[in-house]
């Protein structure tokens, strides 16, 4: 008999018990006091743990990036991430490192991008095992993520960007029966929503495309892997 993972009781990530919850996305993107029904999945306690401190960095970026005045983003970063930052300087001064104006008037953070990718790592595999009722298997898919509101130097995750935008778009206006809207919670903006694309389920490669305070994107690329049999083919 097969095992619903969902209704097992091990982590989310790995065979261990699963003996906290994790919120999807974190409950700190969230306004205070919403009512919140938010999507859980079992964790692991090392998961869990080793999850928060990137949650706080993400949402922080995501924040600095999206604030405008009066958004649901500003309201966000005034709520859960200015008392971090008075709690913790360290916390911002590493987040301010580096940073410089531009000409526009605006500034700019570099990014840690293996934070967010551990962090959407998370999101996804969560994300995964709620759709499909299955732990995410990296022998069947590889996974990366691309983020459309970074500028990169390196050209080639520039040209990947813009591939991936245009693929999302293609299908969005071709096969829009093929996309499976979510959107976590409303408040007076949607603070997270995502569509996943997933035609022949895990069967195939999955793309998720993740939006944060309306204007955050980024698009979760899940490629399946080549069978065992095939792999060694043009070494
Ligand atoms: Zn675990």
């Amino acid at each position: 008999m097969r095992v619903s993972a969902k209704r097992s009781k091990a982590c989310y990530r790995c065979e261990a018990p699963g003996e906290t919850r994790e919120h999807f996305p974190p409950k700190a993107f969230f306004p205070k006091g919403a009512n919140l029904q938010l999507k859980t999945v079992r964790s692991c306690k090392e998961h869990n743990n080793s999850k928060s401190e990137d949650d706080m960095y993400v949402l922080t970026h995501i924040c600095l990036n999206t604030s405008r005045h009066g958004n649901l983003a500003q309201s966000t970063f005034l709520r859960a991430v200015v008392g971090q930052l008075e709690k913790a300087p360290k916390f911002g001064e590493m987040i301010a490192r580096g940073s410089r104006w531009l000409e526009d008037g605006e500034r700019e953070y570099p990014i840690d991008v293996r934070r967010f990718d551990s962090f959407f790592d998370a999101l996804t595999c969560a994300i995964y095992l709620d759709k499909f009722d299955a732990r995410f298997d990296s022998d069947r898919h590889t996974m990366r993520h691309v983020y459309l509101n970074f500028r990169s130097e390196d050209d080639a995750s520039m040209a990947m960007a813009r591939l991936a935008e245009s693929s999302m778009s293609w299908f969005a206006t071709n096969h829009a029966d093929h996309i499976e809207h979510y959107e976590a919670d409303r408040v007076d903006e949607v603070v997270y929503e995502n569509d996943v694309i997933a035609p022949a389920g895990t069967k195939a490669s999955i793309t998720i495309g993740h939006r944060f305070y309306g204007s955050f994107r980024v698009i979760s690329l899940l490629t399946q892997t080549l069978p065992p049999s095939l792999r060694s083919y043009g070494d």
